[in-house]
């Protein structure tokens, strides 16, 4: 079961998010049904990321967008939760400061992207200024239309510049949204999340909805993927979500960089006993470092007969 083959947007798709049921959950039943998976996929994340690091070649961008309660935060919490902090980094984005609108909306984006073995996580992201900027008219149409290119003209040369991009759009329903708001007056850990806005906005459901797909279906591509992840299931969402990751950072086909030491010299200049211990006394470790060294060279000689 792949679920990047299953939730990923096709280039030139129309995303229709009525017909996306944000209560799928696969062939799993609860949350426990799915935990030896989500470990599984959380230590391989472990193990690309190291690998990353250290190659020093790749960075991943993954972009999380969601409506008001959609589980960016839990997201980043369950499945980023793997990642070694020395290598990765959280952006969240909110309503731009003044110091940030007097830029292109994607000075305050660039400026966060990745470098090279890192990576980085977007809570919203340039996206909002095709989306929030949208439905609220925060600039005029003919300045936020033109955007989807230059969002894919801006993700088309992070990817040229070895970064992978990836999108999650966490679909969740309008009834979980109110179930999750009323959750968070019990909860009072959560409380302090609870915003008028987020209730204001759920009049604006359908403009946000028709913004995402437009976003969606116009900014999606296979070096710069959308998935959408139903996400009314917190436990279904980090499956996908960490699954998807795996398989991305997998298909860079990264390679730990060969040591940039003799590995022999070092063990018998500094681990007597390691050297010992294989068999090779340190001298001859040094008698056996000639012979080796002629016979390459005569098999470059040959080669070079033979042409
Ligand atoms: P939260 O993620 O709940 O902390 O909220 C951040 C708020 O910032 C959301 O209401 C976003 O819609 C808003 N926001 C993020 N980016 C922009 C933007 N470019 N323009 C306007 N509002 C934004
Ligand atoms: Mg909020």
């Amino acid at each position: 079961m792949s679920y990047a083959n299953d939730f990923r947007v096709k280039a030139g798709s129309k995303v229709n998010l009525a017909k996306i049921d944000a209560d799928y959950h696969g062939g799993f039943d609860n949350e426990d049904s799915t935990l030896a998976e989500l470990n599984n996929y959380c230590q391989r994340l472990t193990e690309l990321q190291a690998l990353m690091y250290a190659e020093n070649k790749n960075s991943l961008l993954v972009v999380l967008q969601a409506m008001d309660g959609g589980g960016k935060d839990g997201t980043i919490r369950h499945v980023m939760g793997a990642l070694n902090p020395q290598g990765c980094t959280v952006a969240g984005f909110k309503v731009p400061t003044a110091e940030e609108l007097a830029h292109d909306y994607l000075w305050r984006i660039h400026k966060l992207t990745p470098g090279k073995g890192h990576i980085t996580v977007f809570n919203r992201s340039h996206y909002e200024d095709v989306l929030v900027v949208r439905v609220h008219n925060l600039v005029p149409k003919e300045v936020w239309s033109k955007r989807y290119n230059e969002i894919n003209g801006f993700e088309r040369e992070l990817t040229n510049s070895g970064t992978t991009v990836v999108k999650f759009f966490l679909h969740i329903d309008k009834e979980e949204q109110l179930r999750r708001f009323r959750d968070r007056l019990d909860e009072p850990g959560k409380q302090w999340k609870i915003s008028d806005s987020d209730y204001t906005e759920r009049e604006y459901w359908d403009d946000y909805h028709q913004a995402y797909m437009e976003a969606i279906s116009k900014c999606s591509f296979n070096y710069a993927p959308w998935y959408i992840i139903p996400a009314n299931h917190k436990w279904f969402r980090n499956l996908a979500v960490s699954q998807i990751l795996v398989e991305t950072l997998e298909g860079l086909k990264m390679k730990y960089p060969d040591p940039s030491v003799d590995l022999a010299v070092i063990k018998q200049k500094y681990h007597a006993e390691v050297a010992e211990e294989s068999g090779l006394a340190a001298v001859e470790l040094m008698a056996e470092e000639e012979p080796k060294k002629k016979k390459g060279k005569k098999k470059g000689k040959k080669k070079k007969k033979k042409k």
